[in-house]
């Protein structure tokens, strides 16, 4: 079995509250196992032009508490070049780095994989405030975020409830409806439109118009920037218009990516950190770290790309090819029980809005 002396860490892609958790808690790990860590700066840009320092235990002092990530992070579009990847490994080799943990989202397990085809073993971490990696119930950043989202709407209360109005609220999450929905109950809001389900806007106008009749001062409506971003505005002058309730549009947009990370991304990201470290040091690679029913594990990259795909309806063909009918099947078992973790949600929202 390969030898582990040194590896490095990264963090690329969108940034989410807890990258630094996960870094410390790569770093300590792996230096407690006698390994040298490189922190590796800008993604995967920071590989290719050698952007790289070690890593001491102290490096990582004071950085479990703070959004966003000290190693910084950047879309490397020259990574996915033959080239790219040539200089990548290139610097691998040059500094030793025996191994890489790369935490992001689906575009970092592409390159981790790619570069775990090239020689380097790599295990990614899923880190993204949206929680739209179906291999996982929870990636790094989503607490946080919601947790974020949830203040900003309880001050879009206050002044609704002064005003007698509604806001229109939209929230981030790409195609993933995971943000909105859980943010829909926890603020109370009076409706929710996210991409999974078919939205009625005749309906949201008619109950929101029924509710001010009889009194119903501020509303809420949360909306997911999966539906597009043109519908929260269209949907706030249809409310307007038609409920004749006073309507404001707010997109809270790349605010909920800051902030320090909530109790739950700090520990989540450590133990996914400790578990990465720990799977690379036993010889494993080309694999992410999971969670799922509260226990972290990992799957194979692969198995992780495809089966969003299959989730996001956009499956090339022979993308499955290389899977058993077991694995197929049990593809299809996580996306059935993601939906219907998502449509129990929706349930409960829809019960108690108005
Ligand atoms: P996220 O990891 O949050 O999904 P991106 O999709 O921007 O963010 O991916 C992060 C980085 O991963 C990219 O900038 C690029 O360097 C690398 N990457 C993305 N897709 C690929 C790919 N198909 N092959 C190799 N590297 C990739």
């Amino acid at each position: 079995m390969k030898e582990f002396k040194k590896i490095g860490v990264l963090t690329s892609g969108g940034d989410a509250p807890g990258m630094n958790a996960a870094v410390r808690a790569v770093t300590r790990t792996a230096l407690a196992r006698g390994v040298e860590v490189m922190g590796i700066s800008r993604g995967y840009s920071g590989l290719i032009d050698g952007d790289i320092r070690p890593l001491g235990l102290r490096d990582v002092s004071n950085i479990v508490n703070k959004g966003g990530t000290f190693l910084y992070s950047d879309r490397c579009l020259e990574f996915k070049t033959p080239e790219g990847m040539a200089k990548a490994v290139a610097t691998c080799r040059e500094l030793g780095i025996d191994g890489i943990v790369a935490i992001g989202g689906d575009g970092t397990f592409r390159g981790a994989t790619d570069l775990t085809a090239h020689g380097v073993p790599c295990i990614g971490i899923p880190a993204t405030i949206d929680n739209d990696i179906t291999s996982t119930d929870t990636t790094i950043g989503f607490d946080t975020a919601m947790n974020t989202v949830i203040e900003l709407v309880d001050k879009l209360r206050d002044t609704c409830e002064s005003h007698a109005r509604c806001n229109v609220v939209e929230v981030m999450g790409r195609g993933a409806g995971d943000i909105a929905l859980h943010t829909a109950i926890a603020s109370g809001a009076s409706a929710v439109v996210v991409p999974e389900f078919p939205h009625d806007d005749d309906s949201i106008c008619k109950r929101i118009k029924k509710a001010r009749e009889i009194g119903k001062r501020n509303f809420i409506v949360i909306v997911s920037e999966g539906v597009g971003s043109d519908y929260g505005p269209a949907l706030t002058k249809k409310i307007e218009t038609e409920a004749g309730v006073e309507t404001k549009f707010a997109r809270l947009a790349h605010i909920v990516r800051g902030g320090n990370p909530t109790l739950a991304d700090r520990v989540i990201a450590s133990k996914m950190g400790v578990y990465a470290v720990e799977a690379l040091l036993r010889g494993e690679s080309n694999l992410v770290v999971c969670e799922k029913r509260g226990e972290i594990g990992t799957v194979d990259i692969n198995y992780a790309l495809k089966l969003d795909r299959m989730y996001k309806g956009t499956l090339k063909d022979g993308d499955l090819d290389p899977f058993t009918e077991d694995q197929i099947q049990s593809m299809k078992d996580e996306i059935e029980e993601r939906k219907q973790g998502l449509l129990a949600l929706y349930t409960v929202e829809n019960k108690i809005n108005l």
